[in-house]
């Protein structure tokens, strides 16, 4: 069984002259432990597909099932438990909590999740350790770089071990060598912690690390091709 499977998906915004199709029946499945690409230019639809994947929005007709839901038959209350337990998301813009550290940022999903305080710490200090960050545990989000901010984004979304990981355009304001750090860090852990992950880029590099390359173009697929 997939873990997420996408089917005949439909997604229109506004209305009338103003409509925009954003999806035009889309249809993927995704496995447990899969790294996707999905790529497409600007306006294909990515992030729109995201946040359908993650049951931030809902299609206007076809079905998303993660885990064997249909997200749009959840009530608002239960997607968000849903998505707080099975989901980490990385915004392009990040959202990092200006007040609180890089490891308080991190330990926020666990805290969520009724993880002890001092397995929220250990893990935390862990993953820190893992991006090489440990000597920023309790930097605040503006004393660290663009590109450590990233790191300590997708520290956050893998805190909890959810089962998928959604990045929408994670390396779009980073360096080639942030970027390339970045993207070590996350093939580490869809390799070692088996998470799945869906990265959606514009970036030659993070497309050809992943194993499963899925393109849109106009609101469809228009290529799905694996290493
Ligand atoms: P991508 O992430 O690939 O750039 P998006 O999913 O953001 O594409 O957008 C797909 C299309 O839907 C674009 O034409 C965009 O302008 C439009 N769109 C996205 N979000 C909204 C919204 N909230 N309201 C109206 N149109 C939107
Ligand atoms: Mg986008």
């Amino acid at each position: 069984m997939s873990l997420i499977n996408i089917h005949k998906v439909f997604k229109t915004y506004g209305s009338g002259h103003a409509a925009t199709h954003a999806l035009r029946g889309i249809d993927l499945s995704i496995e447990a432990g899969e790294f996707v690409a999905l790529s497409g230019s600007s306006g294909s639809g990515k992030t729109t597909l995201l946040n359908l994947a993650a049951g931030f929005d809902f299609a206007d007709s076809g079905s998303v099932v993660f885990l064997e839901r249909e997200l749009s038959s959840l009530t608002e209350k239960q997607r968000a438990l849903f998505r707080r337990k099975h989901v980490g998301f990385v915004f392009q813009m990040l959202n990092l909590l200006p007040t609180m550290t890089a490891l308080e940022n991190i330990q926020i999903p666990m805290a969520l999740n009724s993880f002890s305080r001092l397995d929220q710490k250990a893990r935390g200090l862990g993953l820190l350790e893992i991006a090489g960050l440990s000597d920023r545990a309790n930097s605040f989000p503006k004393e660290l770089s663009g590109g450590e901010q990233q790191r300590v984004a997708a520290l956050r979304a893998v805190a909890h071990s959810p089962d998928l990981i959604l990045l929408d355009e994670p390396t779009s304001c980073l360096d080639t060598e942030n970027a390339k750090v970045l993207l070590e860090l996350l093939s580490n852990l869809n390799k070692e912690v088996g998470v799945t992950l869906i990265i959606s880029t514009h970036d030659e590099r993070i497309a050809n690390l992943a194993q499963r390359r899925v393109i849109l173009r106009d609101g469809k697929v228009a290529g799905d091709v694996s290493e």
